[in-house]
Parts: structure tokens; sequence; C-alpha cells
């Protein structure tokens, strides 16, 4: 459904009108309206209130077991490790499977920079590969195409020809909740013995199928930060079918201290990234209103979908064949990059938050000199992408 583009300048009509139209969805004719905040209307309050009174608000609490219980509900994943942000998830993630030092991790180009930092921790190096233009994340594609290009298989493991050192894990990310081609990218890697980690911090109530993203890689990671589909103001998630892998994942965070009544045992050097009950409490109320939560999204995605029908030269991104998104945050494509900026700057003045997507990590000064692949889409994509408000509605 791509639209075809000339060289058209959108008259600012048309921008006045998307201002306007989001001012109507969200019944606001004057106040500021966020890309997208929190909304609390079911039991936060009361859990907190809860996990006030019992003064069990730190490491120790009921609430950090039943949010890890309902998270493996939610995804269908056996297991699930609360953890303190999205980020902390995806470092032990990537020590889970075996990242260390001076490894190459093959992910996208167009990524939140957390995705690169965590592999970063483990002073491993990101690897660059391509994004598919309809979904927005990793192009199976283009990592074969790498793949056939660069790597070879010793011992069982996979080695970068041209750096000489070993590739040791691909983390796709599910880009605004759009589910990438993750069956594709997890069987190749699979041929390569890559195992792969599933940034799902942006893909809460995401399925491909009936399968929730963050569950076909060996381990999936989420994110509960304030902007995000679900927030406890700061948390994260691990999910895995892996009891090792859940076990070593608890035990590294928790910080590598087996349990015992007074002893202070520590077998290894441990990471303090537990999630405090105070916010647990918070996640599991919000948790409890996903499913009103993700109807909510989907129906503003159909307003959008609907309204931008009839705009030439801007397409909204709509979420790939056999996949449902959640929607956490509506995306169009607009024409070419000084269209984009036109667009941002009528937005924003006009109250209306919109927000570029993010720049190729591979031009971050501290990215500057990984390998990559070709990144074309990706370069096209960071040009014309932009973000609209897309909140929970009232
Ligand atoms: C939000 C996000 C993260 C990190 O989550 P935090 O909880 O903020 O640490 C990681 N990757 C992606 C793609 C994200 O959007």
């Amino acid at each position: 459904m791509q639209k075809t583009s000339s060289s058209t300048k959108l008259p600012s009509t048309t921008f006045s009108e998307i201002a306007a139209f989001v001012r109507e969805l969200y019944a606001s004719p004057e106040a500021f309206i966020p890309l997208h905040a929190p909304v609390f209307l079911g039991n936060e309050k009361k859990y907190l209130a809860e996990t006030i009174d019992s003064t069990f608000v730190s490491s120790v609490g009921a609430f950090v077991n039943r949010f890890e219980e309902m998270m493996a509900d939610i995804t269908g994943a056996r297991y699930a490790v609360a953890v303190v942000n999205g980020t902390a998830a995806l470092h032990v993630a990537l020590k889970m499977v075996g990242v260390s030092q001076n490894d190459e991790v093959l992910s996208q180009a167009l990524t939140f920079v957390a995705t690169a930092n965590a592999i970063s921790y483990e002073k491993a190096i990101p690897h660059f590969i391509d994004v598919d233009a309809d979904t927005l994340g990793l192009s199976p594609r283009a990592l074969l195409h790498r793949l056939e290009a660069v790597a070879e298989l010793r011992n069982g493991a996979c080695y970068n020809r041209e750096t000489g050192r070993r590739i040791a894990a691909c983390v796709p990310m599910h880009t605004f909740g759009l589910p990438a081609r993750i069956e594709e990218i997890v069987a190749i890697c699979e041929r390569y013995h890559i195992p792969v980690v599933e940034d799902a911090a942006e893909s809460l109530g995401s399925y491909v199928g009936e399968r929730h993203t963050g569950t076909f890689g060996r381990v999936g990671t989420f994110s509960f930060n304030g902007n995000k589909t679900v927030t406890c103001g700061g948390g994260g998630a691990l999910v895995t079918n892996d009891e090792q892998v859940a076990k070593r994942a608890k035990h590294l965070t928790t910080p590598a201290k087996p349990p015992h009544r007074w002893e202070y045992v520590h077998d290894q050097i441990g990471y303090n990234y537990r999630l405090p009950n105070l916010n647990a409490a918070l996640a599991c109320a919000q948790l409890e209103q996903l499913e009103h939560y993700l109807a909510n999204k989907r129906a503003t995605a159909q307003r959008y979908a609907e309204f931008f029908r009839d705009v030439a030269d801007i397409e909204w991104i709509g979420e790939p064949e056999n996949t449902r998104s959640n929607y956490w945050l509506n995306a169009i494509r607009l024409a070419a990059r000084d269209e984009r900026d036109r667009f941002l700057t009528y937005t924003n003045d006009a109250g209306v938050m919109t927000r570029p997507i993010w720049k190729l990590l591979n031009d971050l000064p501290m990215f500057r000199d990984c390998p990559r692949g070709d990144l074309s889409v990706a370069r096209r994509l960071e040009d014309t992408i932009v973000n609209l408000p897309s909140s929970v509605r009232p």
C-alpha cells in the first residue's frame, strides 16, 4: 500500500487537519498532547498503599512474585524474572546466552540506544543490520545476506571472517510494537548457531500468530518505563522457557546470594538489578488493565488508519500480516526529510507532540566504528518516520 511520492509539498492545511484530528481523538481542544502518557485507572493506589502498610517496599515482597507470574501468564513463557529496568533485562539476557568481551552481537541499526548499550556493558561489539520497511524491525533477508558475506562456522560457533570475532548473539527488536519477522530470524540464526535475544521492550501485547513476542528467542526482555504500554515507574522483565536460564538470571540479579536464613555468601559478582516491591505493586495493577489498554490502543490505531487513508503522501504503518501489534506508538511515513521536519515543527508548535524515529545507532559517536551491513532501508526510514500521540484515551 505504498503511496507514491513526487517532490510534492504537503500544504500546511493538511498539517493543521492532522493536529485537529489528534486533538479530537484525545478530546483535548487546547492542552499539550504528549506522545505517550501513563494512565492509572485500576488498583494502583490500593496496591501501593498495601505495600507501604506492609513495610515491604524494597527487594522482598509478594508483588514481585505476582508480577513474575503475571508476566509468564501473559506471554505464555514458562518463566519470568523481574528486574529494575529493560536495559538491565537485556544486559542479563545477553550474559545468559554467553555473550562476553570482544564478541559481536548482531542487531538493528534502527532501534533505541539501550539495545546497543546493553551489548556494550559486556564489552561486546554491536554489529548493525538493516531493517524491513514494513515491520521496521530486523530484516531476515539483510541478516542472511550479511551472514553469507562474513560468517563462518568453526567448532559449532559462528565467527565474523573479517574481524575474527565470534558472533555470539542476535538481538532483533519489535519496533513500536510491530512484530518483526521473528520466525525467519530465529530460523536463520539457528542455522548459524547464533542464540536470539528478543528486545520486546516495546511489544508487550504484540503477537505473531498466537504466540507472544519475546518468546521466540532463547530469552525475551521487556521494559516498564514511564513511556511504555504498561509502566511501573521503572521496571523490566526477562522471559524464557529455559529453567536454567531463569534460575541463573534470578540468581545473578538478586545478587548472587544462595538463599540462607542469615549467611551472607555470594558465589559470583552479582548485579543489584532487583525490582523493588513498590514498583512491582504498580506493575501488577497496570498489567491487570493490559487487555483494556490494548483494545483502547487498537481503536486509536484504527482511527489513525482511517484518517490517513485519505491523506496523500503520508502512509500510516499498520501491523504486518499474521501479526497483532500492541500499537504502542503509531507511526507514519512522510515523503521526504524536509517534509518530515516541517511536520515536526508544525505539530509541536501546535502543542501536539510528535517525534522522529531514532538516529541510526552507527551514527552515534560510541558506535561509529562498529561493523555493519548495508543499511539503506534504515537510512530511508530514519529520514521519514514520525510517531504520533498514542496514549490510552479517556
Ligand atoms: C524502552 C526500551 C528499552 C529499555 O528500557 P528501560 O526500561 O528504559 O531501560 C530497551 N530497548 C528498547 C527498544 C526500548 O524501547
